[in-house]
């Protein structure tokens, strides 16, 4: 192992912060200040400082488990890794491959997602694929295809935004969940622009905006339409541009229009003062950006929700224009990858479409198959969960804890307790890996050499800096290993290399010509360029010369014969962050409390790429032969067949689960500062621990005193889905007729047992931000 510093990523967020690990004198390694990485700039969150610990032996599994006589006790790799091709290899053959489930998550490395869905694909043989992801920023995937054609969380890189004249920052608590972003809001603010913040809480990001609204729980979409109906009603719409670069406005206008302001205020609870003010700061400037996160994404209208900031964006000349636009501030770290490349049920890597002919041929003869034998798009994530122990019957789950994650969590429990079959790989003995037949323990991110693409559409390299612990292995010699067993007598162990570089030149070859095209990146570049923005084509005729072919490995992911040298990414996850607000006047402060460092449908799977960047130095890169990637997109034309955007006609719909005189108020849920997603790594760490030990309750004092609860008082929250009991938070940063959880932790104040599946129709994004519920005062014991 390198003597000096390794320069890498962080493993948890979407920020993907960049971070130095220098060995200790215990054999370790240490977090280290990295500056050169242009996100982070050397800045970390707790999470990032501590990231160390979780490789720790004493916190990790280091031996395969099975399960005997009831128990997990220990096993070789080879008796664990036959009883997983057992398993699922009995399902297939008595209930056929759909009888096969798998499920991936959105932290895993952009190698291991890749090879996860061919696995699923040609070795299994089954649809039923899925991931965690769909939890996660699947809505707003789904509109930006609608709208744009092609789906990047940011169509921008984070330093634009000090140079816009406004941001609105919808439902993202991003002081709490990406600390070191705030930066560039702070740059924001010191140049002169504004943030207006919506979220039903005040939280840490909301007491720094110019402008904090506040309305109820899922209706986020009505106050979208109230301030497009101003936005007309004021004669502020960019109708040039309208008419040059969007079609159809006058769908969209008609459905705004029928959501008067008053109207609006009375569904939202935002006065309509403040909706004139919002719409007077958003169009002033000559620039202006929309971004969400889970606020108005983890709805059953989620794809509408994002829609209808997309139709705001659109009708005042800002998406596709420099320093402006709509973008999506990804949460799980390699949530924008782990959704390019294979592992989400209807897609196949370089996001193409798992139902196009073209597509299917294309990444077959990569994978050397018949395009016939791939199976068809599956089921989405809860659907997938919900269905074990039904139709299928054993699961191969990596990269995701959905015990504690998954919404009606435990129904969700009950069916993963009801397979005949599951085998978990993770780094420690999650929730969820508790109940598995057989757990493999694997190597994370400092162990091994992967990409991962960060919420700009940057793709990184994280490379290996330490040796893992004797006795685990990478997740991409797991399915080496199970190709082997499962498929060895058609030779399917040979395209499942465990050679992480050799994973992504393939990966390359397969994504090539598709909307998320990486076939002129490569390892070195990655090393060199500290990062390169997707798409980037190879551009010498559809080659992958440019840029280096796999004769140009960089040799960092070779030999892992051992077992330790391949892959990356968090054994477990959970579903992102909460909705969000910011105060006037003062710089915004990360305020972790650990001492936070410095501070749908696209209707053509094929792009063109120079249809969506205008940067003439980048053409002048092009017809040199290498192609510099994208960071910004649309700026001449969107990715659709025509080039312009879609605007999508969408009107206000109630949560799934209205209040009633039974459950009368709303929850939410959502992330704090010290803790990852289902906690399964951070809730292992004593400084985070320290921070943030538990579940609670935040409530109004009106609902308070209605209970008589005290602050730290034991609170019930029951929802028709179960109860979950938690000390109470008293505060006014929050609605009178709202209650916030946050859902990092499992057993009794687990906030999941309470949150409400109904699905959006078209990302089937599970309603995390809004169900009907009732707070109950609980005797102390
Ligand atoms: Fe890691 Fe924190 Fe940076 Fe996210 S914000 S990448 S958790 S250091």
């Amino acid at each position: 192992m390198p003597n000096s510093a390794t320069p890498t990523h962080c493993p948890y967020c979407a920020l993907q912060c960049g971070m130095n690990l220098t060995p200790t004198q215990d054999g370790g390694v240490a977090v280290v200040e990295r500056p050169d990485f242009p996100v982070n700039k050397g800045a970390l969150c707790g999470k990032g400082r501590t990231a160390a610990s979780v490789l720790a032996a004493n916190v990790r599994l280091t031996s395969p488990l099975v399960r005997s006589g009831g128990t997990l006790v220990p096993a070789t790799w080879d008796e664990a890794l036959d009883r997983v091709a057992e398993g699922l290899g009995r399902t297939r053959t008595e209930h056929g491959p759909d009888a096969c489930g798998v499920f991936g998550g959105g932290g895993l490395t952009n190698e291991k997602a890749y090879s996860l869905g061919k696995f699923a694909r040609i070795v299994l043989g089954t649809s039923q694929i899925d991931y965690n992801g769909r939890f996660c920023m699947s809505s707003a995937a789904a509109a930006g295809m609608k709208a744009f054609g092609l789906d990047r969380g940011l169509p921008f890189p984070l330093e634009d935004i000090p140079k816009t004249g406004c941001v609105i920052l919808v439902g993202s608590n991003l002081a709490e969940t990406m600390p070191p972003s705030l930066r560039f809001f702070n740059e924001l603010k010191e140049n002169g622009g504004t943030l207006v913040v919506i979220d039903p809480r005040r939280t840490r990001t909301a007491e720094q905006a110019d402008l904090h609204l506040m309305p109820r729980p899922g209706t986020d979409l009505a106050l979208a339409l109230g301030l497009l109906h101003l936005v007309v009603a004021e004669g502020r719409v960019d109708e040039e541009y309208v008419q040059e670069r969007t079609v159809g406005w006058e769908e969209a206008r008609a459905a705004a229009m029928a959501h008067w302001p008053e109207y609006v205020e009375r569904i939202t609870g935002v006065p309509v003062p403040q909706l004139r003010e919002t719409v007077r700061l958003f169009c002033e400037p000559e620039h202006a950006m929309v971004l969400t996160a889970r606020g108005p994404e983890q709805q059953s209208k989620g794809t509408d929700t994002v829609g209808a900031w997309i139709n705001l964006c659109l009708a005042t000349g800002r998406a596709g224009r420099p320093l402006s636009g709509y973008g999506c501030l990804t949460g799980q770290g390699n949530g924008q990858g782990g959704r390019e490349h294979g592992q989400k049920a209807d897609q196949l890597p370089g996001y193409r479409k798992l139902d196009d002919p073209a597509a299917r041929r294309h990444v077959a003869e990569v994978w050397g198959v018949d395009p016939d034998s791939l199976p068809g798009p599956g089921r989405s994530a809860y659907e997938l969960l919900d269905a074990l122990g039904t139709d299928i019957k054993a699961l191969l789950l990596m990269g995701s804890n959905p015990v504690v994650s998954a919404p009606r969590a435990a129904h969700i429990e009950e069916r993963i307790k009801s397979l005949d079959f599951l085998a978990v790989c993770d780094v420690v003995l999650s929730e969820t890996a508790a109940l598995a037949d057989v757990v493999l323990p694997v190597t994370q991110w400092a162990e091994e050499t992967g990409t991962t693409t960060n919420l700009e559409g940057r793709v990184l390299l994280r490379r290996r800096a330490i040796t893992p612990p004797e006795g685990v292995r990478s997740d991409l010699e797991v399915m080496h290993e199970l190709a082997a067993r499962l498929g060895g007598e058609r030779g399917l162990e040979k395209g499942f290399s465990t050679d992480p570089e050799e994973v992504f030149e393939e990966l390359r070859r397969a994504s090539a010509g598709g909307p998320a095209d990486y076939s002129g990146i490569t390892y070195r570049r990655l090393i060199e360029e500290n990062g390169v923005f997707w798409p980037c084509p190879a551009t010498t005729d559809g080659g992958l010369g440019a840029g280096g072919d796999v004769s140009a490995s960089t040799g960092l992911g070779a030999g892992a014969s051992d077992g330790s040298g391949a892959t990356g990414g968090l054994g477990t996850d959970g579903s992102p962050d909460a909705g969000g607000a910011l105060s006037a006047g003062g710089a915004l402060s990360a305020g972790d409390g650990l001492g936070a460092g410095a501070s749908g449908d696209c209707e053509d799977a094929s792009l063109d790429v120079t249809a969506v960047a205008d940067d003439p130095a980048q053409d002048e890169d092009v017809a040199g032969g290498v192609h510099p990637g994208t960071p910004r997109l649309f700026l001449d034309r969107f990715a659709t067949p025509d080039g312009r955007a879609r605007f999508v006609p969408v009107s206000h719909r109630a949560v799934a689960e209205e209040p009633d005189d039974e459950y009368p108020v709303l929850l939410t849920t959502g992330r704090v500062v010290a803790q990852y997603q289902s906690g399964a790594q951070t809730r292992r760490v004593d400084e985070l621990n320290a921070a943030a030990p538990g579940p609670f309750v935040e409530l109004h004092p009106r609902l308070a005193a209605r209970l008589g609860a005290a602050e730290g008082d034991p609170v019930a929250v029951v929802s028709r889905r179960g109860r979950a009991v938690a000390p109470a938070r008293i505060t006014t940063g929050i609605r009178p007729d709202t209650v916030f959880m946050p859902f990092h932790w499992p057993g009794e104040g687990r906030a999941n047992t309470l949150t409400n599946p109904a699905l959006d129709p078209t990302s089937r994004m599970p309603e995390f931000k809004a169900c009907a519920v009732r707070v109950e005062a609980v005797e102390s014991q």
